[in-house]
């Protein structure tokens, strides 16, 4: 078959095509999707001689940070990389906690790699570690909970116990612009920050007596086992001020600075703790025996709002708390050493978190359905 035009035709027929395909990109690029501009980027890649030239921000790419003292660690490295290369990304960076480096060393260097989400699998401790870098920036955090408590994850809901979900909320989900605490533990000392709670007394000393050991072997339940045998203590005589005006003395057993207030089992400690409102909710506990421990558990299970059996909570900006005594110290359940002085803060959504879009949330809902 031959078609008949005119060599003129022929040539307007080409500058046309030529024309309409200069048009499509330069429009595409100009207002295109970032997805769909990486999915040409993923294309001319694929497609480019060995020797060319790549951008190395073609495609996206995750920073993995795992705590390999976990008990899975090794499988979630492996996941990882599976549902990066299913999902259309780059391979991840993996990067290893170790005893000399709980976080943050490893977070500096994947935030060099300019990744675009830095992905924390491990438990408070690690995040805790890994925010303290993040803060402030705009690269997100995302979370594979496989420590003890995973509080935070409780509060942000995200799954606890489908790494594979956890993964692909991390790569896909949404930025979920959060607060994160700050802690001094004296007055010109460093500024420590923390996702969830810090506390000063009691709380303290129970992660101080809870060991790696029994962490492991008996999960968030340690906790309550290295509680009962700090149960029977005294007070402590504290000065406590709210908002730099608000001023309270009292003898008391523990105060903690929550920026979100849900805990395992479902005990919500701070049942009015909002993550990004800004706002701190201190509770504290004052229980002068064993028989006033009952009012105080009597008063998280019914969820007090302000003020239970020995206990208050208070929302406010900043708190400094001011002890007689040297107390025990936890940042995000994580043992701190010892202090006569606590000063805590909130900086407003200084962090961002992947957290599950509704289409995720639906999907993870019907993958759990039974069949
Ligand atoms: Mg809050």
């Amino acid at each position: 078959m031959t078609f008949d035009l005119d060599p003129a035709m022929t040539w307007f027929v080409i500058a046309g095509v030529i024309i309409v395909v200069i048009a499509a990109f330069l429009v595409g690029a100009r207002f295109g999707s970032r997805r769909a501009l990486d999915r040409l980027h993923r294309y001319s890649r694929t497609h480019a001689p060995a020797d060319a030239e790549v951008d190395p921000t073609a495609r996206y790419r995750a920073a993995l940070i795992v705590n390999r003292t976990k008990a899975n660690a090794e499988n979630i490295i492996s996941t990882a990389r599976a549902v990066c290369r299913f999902e259309g990304w780059d391979p991840p960076l993996i990067f290893e906690t170790s005893p000399s480096d709980s976080g943050e060393g490893v977070a500096e260097q994947a935030l060099e790699a300019e990744v675009d989400v830095v992905i924390v699998a491990g438990g408070d401790g690690t995040i805790r570690a890994v925010a303290s870098v993040l803060t402030g920036t705009s690269t997100p955090m995302g979370i594979v909970p496989i420590g003890t408590g995973n509080v935070l994850a409780r509060n942000l809901d995200i799954v606890l116990d489908k790494p594979e979900w956890a993964l692909r909320i991390a790569l896909w989900g949404h930025n979920r612009a959060v607060d994160v605490g700050t802690a001094r533990l004296s007055r010109d000392g460093d500024r420590n920050v923390f996702m969830v709670m810090t506390g000063l007394g009691f709380d303290a000393e129970v992660m101080a007596k809870t060991t790696a050991d029994a962490k492991s072997k008996l999960g968030w339940l340690a906790y309550l086992e290295a509680g009962s045998r700090t149960l029977v203590g005294r007070p402590s005589h504290v000065k406590i001020t709210y908002d730099e005006d608000y001023r309270v003395s009292a003898r008391v057993r523990s105060v903690i600075g929550g920026n979100c207030g849900k805990l395992q089992g479902g005990i919500q400690l701070l049942p009015e703790a909002v993550i990004d409102d800004g706002l701190l909710d201190v509770l504290v506990v004052s229980p002068k025996n064993l028989g006033q421990w009952v009012g105080v558990a009597a008063s998280i299970i019914g969820r007090k709002t302000t003020k239970g059996l020995h206990t208050d909570i208070r929302k406010c900006r900043t708190v400094v708390i001011e002890s007689r005594e040297t107390l025990d110290v936890q940042l995000d359940g994580d043992p701190a050493g010892t202090t006569r002085y606590l000063a805590m803060a909130i900086l407003p959504g200084a962090i961002n978190v992947k957290v599950p879009t509704t289409e995720q949330r639906r999907e993870i809902r019907a993958e759990a359905w039974p069949v």
